[in-house]
C-alpha cells in the first residue's frame, strides 16, 4: 500500500486512467520491479532502443521481471484492470514506435531475462527471453557450440525468434525458431505453460512465425550443434560493378546445390548527403576455410575492399551500438534473376535519389539468399507458419532500412520509402519473380507479413489465439507489432 501511496503522488494525471491504476497496483505486487518515469532503471530502458522513434515512447511503468512467475503475476494483474495495456521488448531492435514500446502502457523490458543454462548432455540451450545473441554466442563458444540465431550481436532472441530468424547456420539446420525445442511462455490468463512438439503443439508450431500474438515468452529451449570458427570476407565494391556482383549472388543463390555453409548480404548502401552508392558485402562461410570456393566468383569482382579473417562467432557478432537515429525497415521476397536486381537498383536510385533531407539520411538495401535448402528444415521440427516451402524453389529476401537524424523528416521518409518497395513489387510480379512471403522480422508497419504466410497458416493462427487467448489479451491489450486480426 505504501508503494501505491508513493506511487499515486507521482502525479495527479496518474490517478485518471486504467494504464496508471493499472501501474499502481504493479508496484503492490512487483515492488522494484516496477519503476517509473525519471527513475533511473526507467531510463536504461528508454535509451536501450535501437530506434529513436521507439525510444520517444513513454510508458506509465516499466517492468523489468526476476522471474517468469513476475511476468505470469503482471500479465493477471493488467488484465484485470480495464484500459491497461502492455509492450514486450527483448533487445528492442525492432525500428517501428509501438512494437516493444508503449505510450502510457506498461513495458515488459525482458533484458532482466537473460539467463544462459546448457543442458547436461549440452544439446539444449535454455536461453532466458530478454538475452541478446552476443550474450548467448559468448557462452557457448568456449564449448564449441552454436545455435541458429542473428547475425548482430545486439539483437535480442525475443524478438527474432518468434518472427523466424535468419542466422548464419539457417541453410544448415533451418530459420531460428525450427530451432526451438521448447517455448516457456505467460498466456493471457497469466498462466505460465511450455510449448513443444509433444505438449500444447498448436502453440509451439504458432510461435515459430506468429511473434508476439500468444503471449510472453520467458524461456527458449535452443538445439546446440558443434561449430568452430567461421570464414568472414568483407567486400566492397564499386557500384559500377554492380552487375557482376548481382550475377555472382544470383549464381550462388540458383546452384543446383546450395552450400549450406554459406551465409551471405549483399547491401546497396546510399548516402544522400555525398549522393554516393557502394556495394557491400558480407560473405561468411561457416567452416574455418581461407577462400571459400562458394565466393570465388564475387571475389574475383574489382573490388574497393576486401578483407578476409577466420574468427569466432561471438568475436564476428560484437558490433559497437549505434547512437540513437530514426529507422526504419520494409521488405519483399523474389526469385532470383541477376538481370531484376538491376532493375531494383533502378527504381531505388531513380526513387531515392534526390531525396536529401536536413541532416541527410542513409539507405540500406540488404540482399540475402532464402533457399529452399534452408526452408526445408521447418518439417523436421514440427512445421512453423511461416508458409514458406522448397517447393517455392530458390529466393532471395530484400531488407529496404534507412536510418537518419533528423525526427521532423519521418513523415517524408516513411512517404517516399513506399516508392520503391511498391515499384519493385510491381516490376516483380509482372515478371513472375515475386513471392508471397514478406519477412515479419523486417517488415514495415503498414506491409502484411502475417497475411503473406497464405490463409490457411493465418487461419490456423487466429484458431490457436482463440484456444490459448480466448480473451484477445494479445491482440487488443499489446497493440504493438503485427495483430491476427
Ligand atoms: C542491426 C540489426 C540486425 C539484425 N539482424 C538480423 C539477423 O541476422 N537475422 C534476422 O532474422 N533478423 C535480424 N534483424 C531483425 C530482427 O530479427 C528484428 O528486428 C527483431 O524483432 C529484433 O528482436 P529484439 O528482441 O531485438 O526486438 P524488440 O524490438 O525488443 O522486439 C521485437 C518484437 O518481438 C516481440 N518480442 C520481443 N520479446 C518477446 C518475448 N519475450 N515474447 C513475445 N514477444 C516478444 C516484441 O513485442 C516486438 O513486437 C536485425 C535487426 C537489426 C536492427
Amino acid at each position: 500500500m505504501k508503494s501505491t501511496l508513493a506511487f499515486l503522488s507521482y502525479t495527479a494525471a496518474a490517478r485518471a486512467t486504467g494504464a496508471n491504476i493499472c501501474c499502481a497496483q504493479l508496484q503492490d505486487a512487483l515492488d522494484t520491479k516496477i519503476t517509473l518515469p525519471g527513475q533511473s532503471t526507467y531510463n536504461t530502458t528508454e535509451n536501450s532502443y535501437w530506434s529513436l522513434q521507439e525510444a520517444n515512447l513513454q510508458p506509465g511503468c516499466i517492468l523489468r521481471p526476476s522471474s517468469p512467475q513476475d511476468v505470469a503475476k503482471a500479465v493477471s494483474i493488467i488484465v484485470g484492470v480495464d484500459g491497461c495495456t502492455f509492450a514486450i521488448k527483448g533487445q528492442g531492435h525492432a525500428p517501428a514506435a509501438g512494437f516493444a514500446n508503449i505510450d502510457g502502457g506498461v513495458t515488459f523490458d525482458m533484458t532482466s531475462l537473460d539467463s544462459t543454462v546448457l543442458s547436461h548432455d549440452k544439446s539444449v540451450l535454455s536461453v532466458g527471453a530478454g538475452a541478446s545473441w552476443l550474450q548467448v554466442y559468448e557462452y557457448l563458444d568456449p564449448y564449441n557450440l552454436a545455435v541458429a540465431g542473428g547475425r548482430n550481436g545486439l539483437v535480442g532472441v525475443g524478438g527474432l525468434t518468434p518472427g523466424g530468424g535468419i542466422s548464419h547456420f539457417s541453410p544448415r539446420v533451418g530459420w531460428a525458431c525450427d530451432n526451438v525445442v521448447n517455448f516457456e511462455v505467460v498466456l493471457g490468463d497469466g498462466t505460465l505453460t511450455n510449448a513443444n512438439q509433444t505438449s500444447n503443439s498448436d502453440l509451439y508450431r504458432a510461435l515459430k512465425g506468429g511473434v508476439n500474438n500468444f503471449g510472453v515468452v520467458t524461456r527458449f529451449d535452443l538445439a546446440t550443434f558443434p561449430q568452430g570458427n567461421l570464414s568472414v570476407t568483407k567486400l566492397a565494391h564499386d557500384i559500377s560493378q554492380r552487375k557482376a556482383v548481382f550475377q555472382a549472388f544470383t549464381d550462388i543463390v540458383v546452384a543446383p546445390k546450395f552450400d549450406v555453409d554459406t551465409s551471405l548480404v549483399t547491401v546497396l548502401l546510399y548516402n544522400s548527403t555525398s549522393k554516393a552508392w557502394v556495394i557491400s558485402n558480407s560473405a561468411v562461410y561457416t567452416q574455418p576455410v581461407v577462400n571459400p570456393p562458394v565466393f570465388a566468383e564475387l571475389a574475383a569482382v574489382p573490388s574497393v575492399s576486401n578483407s578476409s579473417e577466420i574468427t569466432s562467432l561471438a568475436a564476428y557478432a560484437k558490433e559497437a551500438a549505434t547512437p540513437p537515429l530514426n529507422w526504419l525497415f520494409a521488405t519483399a521476397t523474389f526469385k532470383p534473376s541477376a538481370k531484376f536486381m538491376l532493375d531494383i537498383f533502378d527504381i531505388l536510385n531513380g526513387t531515392l535519389y534526390s531525396f536529401n533531407p536536413e541532416g541527410g539520411i542513409v539507405w540500406s538495401i540488404a540482399l540475402e539468399p532464402l533457399p529452399a535448402v534452408l526452408v526445408s528444415h521447418a518439417a523436421k521440427t514440427g512445421g512453423n507458419v511461416l508458409g514458406v516451402s522448397p517447393e517455392d524453389g530458390n529466393s532471395y529476401v530484400m531488407l529496404l532500412s534507412a536510418l537518419w537524424p533528423n525526427s521532423a523528416s519521418n513523415p517524408a521518409v516513411d512517404q517516399i520509402s513506399r516508392e520503391p518497395v511498391a515499384k519493385i513489387e510491381s516490376q516483380a510480379r509482372a515478371k513472375g519473380l515475386l513471392q508471397k512471403f514478406q519477412y515479419i522480422n523486417y517488415a514495415a508497419p503498414y506491409q502484411k507479413p502475417l497475411a503473406s504466410y497464405g490463409a490457411k497458416n493465418l487461419e490456423f493462427l487466429k484458431g490457436v489465439s482463440k484456444r490459448y487467448d480466448p480473451e484477445g489479451v494479445f491482440q487488443t491489450r499489446v497493440p504493438g507489432g503485427f495483430k491476427l486480426a
